[in-house]
C-alpha cells in the first residue's frame, strides 16, 4: 500500500503551503500602525527560536507540503546571523521570500542573487522624505530609496507595501503609480488593518474602491491582471506602464476562501491566521523532542473560514487581544 503524503489541511478543504516565518520583534523603525506608541514588551532571549530551530521547524513544514517560506518579522535583516540562515533555508528547495524595511538590503543583495532569492516585498510608505521620518519615527529614507534603485537594478521582483492612511499618505497614490511607467516593480496598496494597541479606526484607511477611483481618475485605462491562485491581492496595471499595482483589500473585500498561509512567531507560536488570537506552541514541544507532525496538522484544524471569525466585522474585542502587527510578522 502507498501510503499517503502527510499535507497541513485544515477544515474548509484548504492545504496550506505558504509559511511566513518572523525572524524577530525587533526593528530598526517604529510606523506607527505596526508598534504601538507605548512600545511592546519584548520576547525574552530564550523564548525566541534559534536559527538551528527555525531551520528544523521549516523542514518539518516543507515536508509536510509547504512550498514557499517567506521571512519576515519585526525586520528580519536585524536577526543576528541572517545570512547563515537565509543560505540554509534555500537548501530546503522551497521559493524563498522576504519582506523587510529595506535598511540593511544593501548588506544581502547579493547574497540573495546567489541563493536564488528574488521575491522582495519592501515597505516604503511614502515617496516624501520628511513624512517617512514621520511615519517611521527614524531618518533612512534616502538609504532606503537607494537600496531600492539597487535592488531593481540587479533584477529582483520588487514589490512596494503601502500601508494607506488618510490625511497622510492616500494624496501619493498616483505619485506610487507613476513609479510604474518606467520601473519593473510592483506597487502594493494595503489597507489598514487592526492590531493591539494601533488605534485602528476605519474611518482613516483608504478602501480598494477608492484607490481604484483615484487611480483611474487620472490614468484612465486600468487593466485588471489575472490574479494567481491563493493571492491575496487583486492585481492591476496601467495599460503601457512597465510595472503594476495591486490592492490588499482585508477590510472591504478579504481573499479568505484561498488561504493558504500559515505563521510562525518569532518566539514559535503557529498562528493559523494574522488575526488568529489563539496559537499552538511548536517551540516548546520542538525542544522537548516531541513528534511535530500531528501537532501541526492538528493545530490547523482549528482555523477559521475568515479572518479568524471576524468574519463580518472587525471586533475590538476580537482583535485587541491579538498580537501588535511587529511581534506577528505580517
Ligand atoms: N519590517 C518589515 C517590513 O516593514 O517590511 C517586515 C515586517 S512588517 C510587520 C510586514 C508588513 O506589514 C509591512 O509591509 C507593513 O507595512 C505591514 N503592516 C504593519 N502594520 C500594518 C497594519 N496595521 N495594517 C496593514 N499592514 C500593516
Ligand atoms: Fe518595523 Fe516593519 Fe513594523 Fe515598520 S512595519 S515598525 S519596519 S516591523
Amino acid at each position: 500500500m502507498i501510503e499517503e503524503k502527510k499535507q497541513i489541511v485544515d477544515n474548509f478543504g484548504r492545504k496550506h503551503t505558504y509559511l511566513r516565518i518572523s525572524l524577530t520583534d525587533r526593528c530598526n523603525l517604529r510606523c506607527f500602525y505596526c508598534m504601538p506608541e507605548e512600545g511592546i514588551e519584548l520576547m525574552e532571549k530564550e523564548n525566541i527560536m534559534s536559527l538551528e530551530e527555525i531551520i528544523k521547524l521549516a523542514t518539518k513544514f516543507r515536508d509536510l507540503g509547504v512550498d514557499t517560506i517567506r521571512l519576515t518579522g519585526g525586520e528580519p535583516l536585524v536577526r543576528k546571523n541572517f545570512g547563515y540562515l537565509v543560505e540554509e533555508l534555500a537548501k530546503l528547495g522551497v521559493t524563498l521570500k522576504i519582506t523587510t524595511n529595506g535598511i540593511m538590503l544593501d548588506k544581502y543583495l547579493d547574497l540573495f542573487q546567489k541563493i536564488g532569492l528574488k521575491k522582495i516585498n519592501l515597505s516604503l510608505d511614502t515617496l516624501n522624505k520628511a513624512k517617512s521620518v514621520f511615519i517611521t519615527k527614524r531618518d533612512y529614507f534616502d538609504r532606503i530609496m537607494k537600496n531600492l534603485e539597487k535592488a531593481l537594478e540587479m533584477d529582483m521582483q520588487v514589490k512596494l507595501n503601502i500601508v494607506l492612511i488618510k490625511g497622510v499618505n492616500d494624496n501619493e497614490i498616483n505619485d506610487f503609480i507613476e513609479l510604474t511607467r518606467y520601473k519593473n516593480l510592483t506597487v502594493k496598496f494595503i489597507e489598514f488593518m487592526p492590531f493591539k494597541g494601533n488605534k485602528w479606526d476605519w474611518s482613516k484607511g483608504v478602501s480598494e474602491k477608492e484607490i481604484l477611483d483615484i487611480v483611474s481618475e487620472k490614468f484612465g485605462n486600468i487593466e485588471e491582471l489575472k490574479n494567481p491562485k491563493h493571492s491575496t491581492s487583486n492585481n492591476f496595471k496601467v495599460k503601457g506602464h512597465a510595472g503594476s499595482f495591486a490592492i490588499v483589500s482585508t477590510i472591504t473585500n478579504p481573499f479568505c476562501s484561498e488561504c493558504n498561509r500559515i505563521r510562525l512567531t518569532a518566539d514559535g507560536k503557529m498562528k493559523n491566521c494574522l488575526f488568529a488570537n489563539s496559537e499552538t506552541d511548536l517551540l516548546t514541544p520542538l525542544r522537548n523532542g516531541e513528534e511535530m507532525d500531528p501537532i501541526i496538522i492538528n493545530a490547523i484544524k482549528s482555523k477559521k473560514y475568515s479572518r479568524d471569525g471576524m468574519d463580518v466585522k472587525m471586533d475590538p474585542e476580537h482583535y485587541e487581544k491579538n498580537r501588535s502587527m511587529i511581534s506577528i510578522g505580517g
